[in-house]
């Protein structure tokens, strides 16, 4: 009837008039937050499957909000990336890791340390200055920090791409591609690049030993282009078994540790040594 679909025009503009309120808060909260740093690196352990020596971390940010407690990046970095955002916290994520490594490599201890890098961010002209000045500091682990981009930021122009993965390695840090099998890029395209690491999605290790064929056949194409292969989001024995067999350099996921933070990182370090 007509009422009906007057009544379902309104509810919907309610709805939408709710949902924008409820991200305009998210925004303003977000951008509060990020100014009183409440955005704290978390770090998740990478071993060496044939040792099961820790040989790396990768930091993966949290927001320890005031009244709400933890909240986790699947809740604000798709709203930062499309706010922009994220090239203040960023920003603040590659001074808080390369801090970190600094004092780790300080400390002694031989860490290879990977920061997430969003698409948005990649094209951002700041980052090279922000990667620049970083990698200047006093004590920087060079050749240990690792940025890990999807598929997603090297699309578009492969020169100017290619340009700038080759002025970031030149500073000395190491590319992994991370998600890797998940995005729409052709594959020729992608290994064009200087890329040092490639992350095996976390869907493809849940999935085997079924998804076998394929996680072999990236671990010999990261055999033939020398690029390092590490699988992610390895929760069973099973799967730990089944990369050692098949001869995969590194592994990450919740069987060794899931992200932890920084003394808890440490003490999980201690204990392995
Ligand atoms: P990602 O880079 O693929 O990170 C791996 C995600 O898998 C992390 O989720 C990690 O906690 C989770 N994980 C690790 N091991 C296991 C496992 O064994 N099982 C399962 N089920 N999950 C596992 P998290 O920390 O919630 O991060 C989600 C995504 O948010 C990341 O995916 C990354 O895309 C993004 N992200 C996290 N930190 C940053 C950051 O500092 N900057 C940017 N731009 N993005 C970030
Ligand atoms: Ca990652
Ligand atoms: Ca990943």
């Amino acid at each position: 009837s007509k009422k009906a679909g007057r009544d379902q025009v309104t509810f919907f503009t309610d709805e939408m008039g709710t949902a924008a309120k409820a991200r305009d808060l998210l925004e303003i909260e977000l951008a509060r937050g990020i100014e009183n740093d409440e955005f704290v690196l978390h770090y998740q352990p990478r071993i060496d499957v044939a040792s099961g020596q820790v040989v790396g971390a990768e930091g993966l940010v949290r927001w320890m909000h005031p009244t709400r407690g933890l909240i986790l990046p699947s809740d604000f970095i798709a709203v930062c990336e499309e706010t922009g955002l994220i090239e203040d916290l960023g920003r603040k994520v590659l001074e808080q890791g390369c801090e970190q490594a600094i004092k780790w490599h300080r400390a002694g201890l031989e860490l290879d340390v990977s920061l997430n890098v969003s698409p948005r961010q990649f094209s951002d002209p700041a980052l090279l200055e922000t990667l620049f000045r970083l990698a200047n500091l006093p004590d920087f682990p060079l050749g240990h920090i690792e940025l890990e981009v999807t598929e997603n930021v090297l699309i578009g122009d492969p020169d100017a791409i290619a340009e700038k993965l080759k002025a970031i390695t030149a500073m000395g840090y190491n590319i992994a591609i991370d998600d890797f099998g998940t995005g729409y890029s052709n594959l020729a395209y992608i290994l064009r690049f200087p890329l040092t690491c490639i992350k095996i999605d976390r869907s493809f290790i849940s999935q085997l030993p079924s998804s076998g064929p394929l996680v072999q056949l990236i671990i010999s194409l990261g055999e033939q282009t020398g690029a390092m292969v590490v699988s992610e989001g390895v929760e069973t024995h099973k799967q730990l078994d089944w990369l050692r067999k098949h001869d995969c350099a590194q592994a990450q996921g919740h069987v060794i540790a899931p992200p932890l933070q920084v003394a808890k990182f440490e003490s999980f370090l201690a204990k392995g040594r």
